[in-house]
């Protein structure tokens, strides 16, 4: 259940990982501290997640990793999978909605080659 936990044989001696997060970050606040606000974005072409393919798609993608825009209503959708198709490869660059820094992101995740 709780990831990190080396403790076998005795649940109660376990203490969970997220506890062990919260006291390190009170006790120093500033450490890693995220980005500051209005910090400029820099944004590149999505290209075909294809290793052999690297085709542009008609898309911008954060260097975050996250789409511009609300992007996951151009995606297909087949059987529940979401994806922009290649123009080159014709494979399919699959997208999922992902929670960062409070706002719903639209990512690439992973990679089908066309069948
Ligand atoms: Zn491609």
């Amino acid at each position: 259940m709780f990831s990190g936990c080396s403790t076998s044989g005795d649940a109660g001696a376990c203490v969970p990982a997220r506890a062990a997060v919260i006291n390190r970050v009170d006790s120093a606040p500033a450490a890693g501290a995220p980005a500051k606000p209005g910090r400029k974005i820099k944004v590149n072409p999505l290209r075909c997640k294809s290793e052999s393919c690297d085709g542009l798609l008609a898309f911008e993608e954060t260097d975050e990793g996250f789409l511009m825009g609300n992007m996951i209503l151009l995606a297909d959708e087949v059987e529940g999978r979401r994806f922009f198709p290649c123009p080159k490869c014709r494979g399919r660059n699959l997208v999922d909605e992902v929670e960062h820094g409070g706002r719903t992101r639209v990512r690439v995740f992973g990679f089908e080659p066309d069948e």
